[in-house]
């Protein structure tokens, strides 16, 4: 057993109500100290509550089912784990949590604590999974804190779409059944996918998501107990103190006690560490960020990004810097209704890539020559995602076929026009127009076929026929998406990137990415990417800033590493579309 992967199959009797309990007899898989499946979800976790476990018995037996039918391939061994462990490698922070026999609580691989021997150690690959064997958060280490699931290869897309429509409403509307019919799976398929992939139910995910951001916000916000509840998604503050208490022992006010918290925050400003796997390329983030920055929306300066965001009728804004010696991502968010939260700090995970597993996409990116220079020289480079996926989808559009600095310009002019004045702080000026504004607003500066794309997609959002929130069927949104006259295949895909947040998309008929390689078509380009599935999005990012690179070396000196990184209007993805 020692000579190969564990399988989360291996794990099965973890998750079942019969062997929950710590005392639970020995078999011969606990005695070699467990296993490791797949990845872990979204950086939460915690104990389910009692109501939404699902029942034991069913569990173990489609685990058992999976143990003779399915070879799962496996990212990690526990041997592997087990050296991540006791070196502390932040790099598997997030990847799988410690269960600790002796104390009852499950950890992140970077624990402070004293290293437990590996005889009282179980291995997770999800909070979710550990808290439904019976563990409890580490108050050291604080696992609502690690950074989240890894897309990574062979996870199902069931899965991942699940954990994103979790992650969007953190299953407050109608439970399990109804993300399972959203999905167009059945309930009982999805859970079965749920243990296999992540090691716990659907609910169990969720309900371990509330209760880690209702740590986070005890923790890192001075937020009133009955604003926790609410904004964590627990319904009733009732039913979050019995959840809090439940699985920390301590009431949230002895816990926030627990929490040295020195600085003020004003009203309505809330300070949240996000945590990441390292490396983390932040200087490529900004450089590539800020040349195609919304003027009056978004800014990027003195190493910080900052957007204006508009909720539900509410207005706000967020900052975000890099806290390099904690690999985190430090967010200040200031919005009104703290009940959003939630959602924000979601999406900003999202828009800044965090749950990405650098070692997996560097091991395919690898394999292509010139690729593997890039990545040796610039680790850590991330897909850049996006506040609001319409957008995003404007400014595609309004990037067709003119270079990234005209693209900027003119949608600095339409924000200006069109966009409502809000000036929270320094550089910005407006909020991003809606797409109930666009839908029929006379554009000016460019063509008008153009004009009429943006119009006619603001209408298709109005309408619903399109919404770039939860998304469930990628084929069919991005089928949608180019009805659009003037929207193309590689209009769809620059969005399936950068809104959606698809590993795998890939704009190939884009010329930066042929030049890079000095190919002459799609085709040839298409054959050569298959190596980088599933994560054509990154090679399309180090692609683009190769051209950047040497439009760098050609003209203007390269003062330091995020000047190289810098892909600028060099990067002419958006001198070129395959929108007609
Ligand atoms: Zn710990």
């Amino acid at each position: 057993m020692n000579n190969r992967s564990w399988t989360l199959a291996d794990a099965a009797p973890l998750q079942t109500g019969r062997f929950r309990t710590l005392q639970a007899p020995l078999r011969n898989w606990q005695k070699e100290s467990s296993f490791i499946g797949r990845e872990q979800r979204i950086g939460d976790a915690s104990k389910p509550n009692s109501q939404v476990r699902e029942p034991g018995p069913k569990t173990s037996r489609l685990l058992a089912v999976f143990h003779y039918h399915e070879v799962t391939k496996m990212n990690l061994d526990w041997r592997v784990c087990s050296r991540a462990r006791l070196s502390r490698d932040a790099r598997f922070d997030g990847k799988f949590f410690i269960g600790v026999r002796t104390s009852g609580v499950y950890c992140r691989p970077i624990c402070p604590a004293p290293t437990a021997k590996e005889k009282n150690v179980r291995y997770f690959p999800t909070a979710a999974a550990a808290a439904e064997a019976g563990f409890r958060p580490c108050l050291r280490c604080r696992p609502e804190c690690s950074p989240g699931t890894p897309a990574w290869l062979g996870t199902s897309n069931t899965v991942l779409r699940a954990l994103r429509l979790i992650g969007e409403s953190a299953l407050e509307d109608g439970g399990v059944e109804e993300l399972a019919e959203r999905l167009g799976v059945g309930s009982r398929h999805l859970r079965r996918l749920f243990l296999r992939h992540l090691g716990a139910t659907p609910s169990a995910v969720a309900q371990t998501r509330r209760l880690h951001f209702a740590k986070k916000l005890i923790d890192e916000t001075r937020l009133p107990m009955n604003q926790v509840a609410l904004a964590s998604g627990f319904g009733s503050v009732r039913r979050f103190n019995a959840g809090i208490r439940k699985v920390y022992h301590r009431t949230p006010t002895q816990i926030r006690r627990l929490v040295r918290q020195t600085t003020v925050q004003p009203e309505n400003e809330y300070f949240f560490h996000l945590r990441f796997r390292p490396p983390y390329n932040w200087q490529g983030m900004l450089a590539f960020l800020a040349p195609r920055a919304t003027p009056g929306v978004e800014v990027v300066d003195l190493g910080k990004y900052r957007r204006s965001i508009s909720l539900d009728g509410q207005d706000g804004y967020f900052e975000v810097s890099l806290d390099q010696e904690h690999n985190s991502l430090d967010v200040r968010v200031q919005f009104g209704e703290p009940r959003a939260l939630f959602f924000i700090i979601e999406r900003i995970r999202a828009m800044f890539d965090l749950n990405a597993d650098w070692p997996a996409i560097v091991r395919s990116l690898r394999i292509d020559p010139v690729l593997a220079q890039r990545v040796e020289a610039y680790p850590g480079l991330r897909t850049p995602g996006c506040w609001n996926g319409f957008e995003l989808a404007v400014r595609a559009i309004l990037g067709q076929q003119i270079t990234v600095k005209g693209a900027t310009a003119l949608a600095g002019r339409l924000v200006k026009m069109f966009g409502r004045p809000f000036a929270p702080a320094d550089g910005i000026t407006h909020l991003f127009p809606p797409a109930e504004v666009l839908a029929d607003a006379r554009l000016a500066g460019m063509p008008e076929a153009r004009a009429e794309t943006i119009r006619a997609l603001a209408r298709a959002v109005c309408d619903g026929q399109i919404s770039f929130d939860r998304i469930v069927e990628l084929d069919r949104f991005l089928a949608t998406l180019c009805e659009i006259p003037g929207i193309g295949t590689w209009t769809a895909q620059y969005v399936a990137m950068r809104a959606l947040g698809e590993p795998d998309a890939f704009p190939s008929g884009d010329i930066g990415l042929l030049r890079a390689l000095n190919l002459s078509n799609p085709r040839a380009l298409e054959e050569r990417a298959e190596a980088w599935r599933p994560w054509r999005a990154y090679a399309t990012m180090y692609l683009w800033n190769v051209r950047g690179e040497a439009k760098t070396r050609a003209g203007r000196p390269a003062l330091s590493k995020t000047k190289n990184m810098t892909m600028d209007e060099a990067s002419s993805y958006e001198n070129f579309s395959m929108a007609k």
